[in-house]
């Protein structure tokens, strides 16, 4: 079973926790505090709460699981499984919530459940107390649809963060597995195949065809996505005879060359050298996400060590630079993942060196205008990591938060583009508070050139 927590007193309860982190950070809203509880920890849901009769867009398991038991620990609760939403949405309530977008992590023994209030409206509840109203995640107008060949098209082109991304994980696997040189953190490989397992559609390589076909099914049915990313895992030889630049790039060219400039598109792949960056850029790709996931250099070295050893940390961030010449800084925004840095054996054990750590990760990045970005961690049990781990504190998480927002204002940076509008009530990026926790107002910089 996962270790407890680091820094966080045995015996406290979810709600006092809760309590001291507001109370320490007065200057964080409280309801970003309570959407990093629910994704370090997990939700639950009382059946009753789902079949409350609305339609709403159903976990798409769009790349990893981001769930704290695996599928087939979850079969007593199939009917919570198989039907959670994608995303909730909190507002109101006894706590008077502003309006917060949380990404949906399964987990049957989390404090925070979604339940059905007496008036028979979903409401989110923690340890027998009613926090705020709970809104499911809306249904795209494409979704129920099925493509020529009979795949969903919820397989090929799931909406996430409120309907404004459509996620587009090309390739389900990562090369970096069987080789035991995966991220630590990272259970893409092993969704895969608890996936296929489990009878779902999923499958490891999208046809370009299959994607556009679905992609025609989108654009027709009106629906208002604004952005989209072409993600998946690592090649280190080769995929469909194609390196990995070569390999994203087709799917890039395919769809800016039917819709040019129609959505905002991103791409997640490695630090790639700079004349592949720019192929990337040419091929119509507005932004550019070369993930660096941890900043130690020690744990960079132990948590990636696929990355640590094919491309290294010193041309990994040297190679950041050098896409910020190609896509500009600001369209440069390289992933953290908020939570293994704390993780045993190899992480800290005191949030403040934590917070250090990445503070000063932080502020190379952002002095020369590239503002990463977090995940926050879903210790999932299908991970290196996860097996033996429960997550990050709550105190971990949002003092990350503090430091994140802090560094980007002393740098009067704007807010980084494609993830909709920044502030409490805007914000619709679902895996961390770091739009939430900007001011409302902050200037977004452009998502093109
Ligand atoms: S590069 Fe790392 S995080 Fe990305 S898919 Fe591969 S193992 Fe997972």
């Amino acid at each position: 079973m996962p270790g407890p927590n680091r820094q966080e007193p045995a015996g406290s309860t979810a709600l006092g926790l809760v309590d001291a982190v507001v109370r320490e950070f007065e200057d964080i809203p409280f309801e970003a505090i309570v959407k990093e509880d629910c994704l370090r920890r997990g939700i639950w849901f009382e059946p009753e709460a789902l079949a409350a009769g609305h339609r709403y867009a159903r976990k798409s398991y769009f790349i990893f699981s981001f769930d704290h038991r695996p599928l087939s620990e979850m079969e007593g609760e199939a009917s919570v499984r198989d039907d959670a939403p994608e995303e909730i949405m909190l507002e109101g309530g006894p706590w008077d919530f502003r309006r917060v977008v949380v990404s949906v992590r399964l987990n049957p023994d989390s404090p925070w459940r979604v339940t059905l209030s007496d008036e028979g409206s979903p409401v989110l509840s923690c340890e027998g107390e009613t926090i705020c109203q709970v809104g499911f995640a809306p249904t795209p107008p494409y979704y129920g649809e099925a493509l020529s060949d009979g795949t969903p098209i919820t397989e090929v082109a799931p909406s996430i963060e409120w309907g404004y991304l459509l996620y587009l994980t090309v390739f389900r696997m990562c090369q970096y597995f069987g080789k035991e040189e995966e991220c630590q953190f990272c259970d893409i490989n092993r969704n895969f195949k608890q996936q296929r397992e489990a009878g779902r559609s999923y499958f490891a390589v999208k046809p370009i065809d299959r994607l556009m076909e679905a992609l025609e099914r989108v654009v027709a049915s009106g629906a208002q996505a604004e952005a989209y990313t072409l993600t998946g895992g690592s090649v280190l030889s080769e995929l469909e005879g194609e390196d990995e630049a070569g390999f994203y790039i087709r799917y890039a060219e395919a769809i800016e060359s039917r819709w040019p400039g129609r959505w905002t598109g991103k791409m997640v792949v490695q630090a790639l050298p700079k004349e592949a960056v720019q192929r990337i850029r040419d091929a119509g790709i507005s932004i550019y996400h070369p993930n660096y996931e941890v900043w130690d250099p020690a744990l960079f070295e132990k948590l990636c060590p696929g990355k640590a050893r094919h491309v290294g940390r010193d041309r990994w961030i040297a190679r950041i630079l050098d896409a910020a010449e190609v896509f500009t800084p600001a369209r440069v925004i390289p992933n953290f993942v908020a939570g293994i840095e704390m993780a045993r054996p190899h992480g800290f054990v005191r949030e403040e060196d934590a917070w250090r750590s990445t503070g000063e990760g932080l502020d190379f990045f952002m002095s020369k205008g590239v503002v990463p970005r977090f995940t926050s961690w879903c210790p999932e049990p299908l991970s290196v990591l996860g097996r033996e781990n429960g997550p990050a504190s709550l105190r971990y998480h949002v003092g990350l938060l503090r430091t994140w927002r802090d560094t980007h204002a002393r740098y009067g940076l704007p807010a980084p583009p494609g993830y909709g509008k920044p502030g409490i009530g805007n914000a619709v990026f679902s895996v961390s508070s770091f739009m939430d926790v900007i001011a409302t107002g902050t200037p977004m910089a452009p998502t093109r050139p």
